[in-house]
């Protein structure tokens, strides 16, 4: 009898893998180059995470934008079906969908962590998935830069009057904003953003933050490094054909979904700390280098503009502003809870450490 058990588990056990092992091949379109770490380093950690837990039957290719020369086709590709998986940011979607912005970051808006309980706890994905629906495609948060620098100007910026005529590379809502300051905006290519600079092509540009600024060497050129205002939390996503994804087996959708957010997670500690070492290394070899904040009265302004542009958005189109009240709903409740925890603990924290 007990020969019999054996042989009919053996049976089951040897049916199992065969199930499992379904071997599948996905490739994933990034828009970053493979060597921008850290926005690159989602996909890769990604890649190698879902064929370990798949013992390696799971396989996505991850291509660069120096393979597939799209940079900002990442949502069209995955859509079309030529890629399974993108890479990208939300705010890069502007001229399809003018929400898909505020999925991304709003100038003065949440922290990296108020966004994040927003997305996961606070209706976020729901609303961001009825949004990307219409793509066909699923979203997922994707990485977070945390607050953004914001920017490299050649002059210090003083009062409005310095704004006005300045010539800047800013992408986004906040480029909307500082139209409205009389600055000349454009969104130029991180390839072309150094030459532009140096030839007076521009005045002043913003990227992202030390680690990433560094490495361009803007620094050389447009020595006043200003706090952010505009990025308080960009984050990244990933994007799924909704067809390749339905099909999967069960079990290859949960690694999928369960490295998704072991890597999104993972981003803001590496960005976090590739920053942290950049800033400091930046104050001892560059000392050259003023960081500055804007002053009160600009700041002023581009909170009133920021909140004209996104409330004249909100006006054109209904689902923007269902969103958007969502996130100021829930950024009233969260910023109430960080300025007593976050906000005090810091102060706090800096008055005993001078
Ligand atoms: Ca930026």
């Amino acid at each position: 009898m007990k020969k019999w058990i054996t042989l009919f588990l053996a049976a089951i056990f040897a049916a199992t893998p065969a199930m499992a092992e379904k071997t599948i091949k996905w490739k994933l379109a990034m828009t970053w180059p493979s060597t921008l770490t850290p926005l690159a380093s989602p996909p890769a950690k990604l890649a190698q995470m879902v064929s370990d837990m798949t013992d390696g039957n799971f396989i996505i290719k991850v291509d660069g934008k120096e393979k597939h020369k799209a940079a900002l086709g990442i949502l069209d590709m995955v859509k079309g079906g030529q890629y399974e998986m993108g890479h990208s940011a939300s705010y890069y979607w502007k001229g399809k969908n003018i929400t898909t912005t505020i999925f991304t970051t709003v100038p003065f808006g949440m922290t990296a962590a108020e966004q994040a309980a927003w997305l996961y706890y606070g209706g976020g994905m729901e609303l961001m998935q009825e949004l990307y629906d219409t793509f066909d495609v699923y979203a997922f948060p994707g990485g977070n830069t945390g607050v953004q620098m914001g920017g490299w100007f050649r002059k210090e910026i003083t009062s409005l009057d310095d704004l006005n005529g300045l010539k800047m590379r800013i992408p986004g809502l906040a480029g909307e904003v500082f139209a409205r300051l009389g600055v000349n905006v454009t969104n130029i290519p991180a390839g072309e953003l150094y030459t532009s600079l140096d030839r007076g092509t521009i005045d002043a540009l913003e990227w992202v933050g030390p680690g990433m600024d560094i490495r361009m060497g803007f620094h050389k050129i447009a020595p006043y490094y200003y706090t952010g205002w505009h990025e308080p939390a960009s984050d990244m996503q990933f994007l799924i054909n909704k067809r390749q994804f339905d099909r999967l087996p069960k079990s290859y959708q949960a690694a999928l979904k369960v490295a998704i957010k072991a890597v999104s997670a993972d981003m803001y500690a590496e960005n976090y700390a590739d920053s942290a070492t950049a800033w400091a290394k930046m104050k001892e070899e560059y000392p050259d280098i003023k960081v500055k904040s804007f002053p009160p009265e600009v700041l002023a302004k581009m909170k009133e503009e920021t909140d004209n542009v996104l409330n004249a958005y909100a006006e054109q189109d209904p689902f923007f502003k269902k969103v958007l009240t969502s996130q100021r709903q829930f950024m009233d409740k969260a910023r109430a809870w960080t300025t007593i925890s976050e906000f005090y603990y810091l102060q706090t924290s800096a008055e005993v450490r001078k």
